[in-house]
């Protein structure tokens, strides 16, 4: 029996960075791969992107981040922000992947892991601008790029970026965090050079709020063309990936096809628009391994149904499936399990 397929096409992909990157242009693009690339595959994102020149890659954890190196070699830049163990740092140093440092006692681990490795890490101090995850007090930062300066001083540092990320859940509150984030650059400022990389914002701060932007742009959703819940189309940018299944059984003039709650499917998803052959049909009912389509003229066992893609059957996108039961596109593109088979275009 044939499995649903996440079809991602690495061209829509590349579109999508090109686009990205005209919008927030002079500002860098760092292209985040969460989530194993918000589903679509980290090697494959990290290929595809490499071909597009883009530099700047945030991996979320070191892991991934080793993950990223073997495919981009010596080329590119890579960010892991998440705190990670001694041993991970160690990787890290080995694999020249730039570190997020959100608090004190890191920044001693892994000043402590360079020293012992005789090695230069390059970090990323993350002052909290309201957030409360994982983000440097303003109490405590100015003794902290103390710190970071004395470890420069001795070789053992090298601070490459000031960051933080917004909530992005009104102008005001955003404003107020970049004010934040602007004291916290003085503050640097005034104690050494001014570190490369400083970023701030993600997709939707990134593309709607130019002010906002640092010279680097941290964007996951709207590269895989996810676009925000609650937020408009994008010009130039389109859905990467569309998820198929085919028609198995035909019952009482609906089409039950195999995909389901199995496969990462929401059951609150049922009275959703899917894509078929005859365009738009209602999705009536999602079970464990299979879902009930609405059927339509001409239908037959092995036919194609789009259950989320870039529309051209009729299909509804992941963030407006989402926006159904109060989710946004990248969770219904992270839930889909391993019973659903990855076909990536060249
Ligand atoms: C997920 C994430 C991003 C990217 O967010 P998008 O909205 O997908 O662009 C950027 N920065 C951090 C710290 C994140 O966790």
């Amino acid at each position: 029996m044939s499995r649903p397929e996440l079809r991602i096409d690495t061209d829509l992909f590349r579109a999508n960075i090109r686009a990205v990157r005209d919008r927030i242009a002079p500002s860098e693009l760092m292209v985040v791969l969460k989530d194993d690339a918000y589903g679509h595959g980290l090697r494959w994102a990290v290929e595809a992107a490499k071909d597009t020149g883009v530099e700047w890659y945030g991996s979320y954890d070191v892991r991934s981040g080793v993950e990223a190196r073997r495919v981009l070699g010596d080329t590119g830049r890579i960010f892991a922000w998440v705190t990670s163990t001694d041993e991970e740092i160690d990787d890290a140093l080995r694999a020249d992947i730039d570190l997020g440092v959100g608090s004190a006692e890191y920044l001693a681990r892994i000043t402590a892991r360079a020293a012992h490795a005789g090695a230069r890490a390059r970090i990323h101090l993350k002052i909290d601008t309201g957030l409360r995850r994982n983000g440097l007090l303003p109490a405590e930062w100015e003794r902290t790029v103390a710190d970071v300066r004395a470890g420069e001083a001795a070789g053992h540092l090298e601070l490459a970026g000031i960051w933080s990320h917004l909530a992005e859940a009104s102008d005001d509150e955003d404003d107020d965090a970049q004010a934040l984030f602007l004291d916290a650059v003085r503050v640097v400022e005034q104690s050494g050079p001014t570190p490369e990389a400083l970023h701030l914002t993600a997709s939707a701060a990134s593309w709607w709020r130019p002010e906002l932007r640092g010279s680097l742009s941290r964007i996951g959703a709207f590269c895989y063309g996810v676009r925000s819940a609650e937020g408009p189309d994008l010009p130039g940018v389109t859905p990467v990936a569309e998820l198929t299944a085919t028609v198995r059984k035909i019952v009482d003039g609906n089409a039950q096809v195999g995909v389901g709650s199995f496969d990462g499917i929401p059951s609150t998803l049922a009275g959703a628009d899917v894509g078929t052959p005859g365009g738009s049909r209602e999705l009536l009912r999602i079970d464990e391994t299979t879902s009930l389509v609405q059927g339509w003229p001409g239908m037959q066992i092995g036919d194609s149904v789009w259950l989320f893609g870039a529309g051209e059957h009729g299909e509804a996108s992941a963030t407006t499936l989402a926006e159904r039961v109060d989710s946004v596109g990248e969770e219904i593109l992270t839930r889909l399990t391993s019973r659903v088979r990855r076909v990536t275009t060249p």
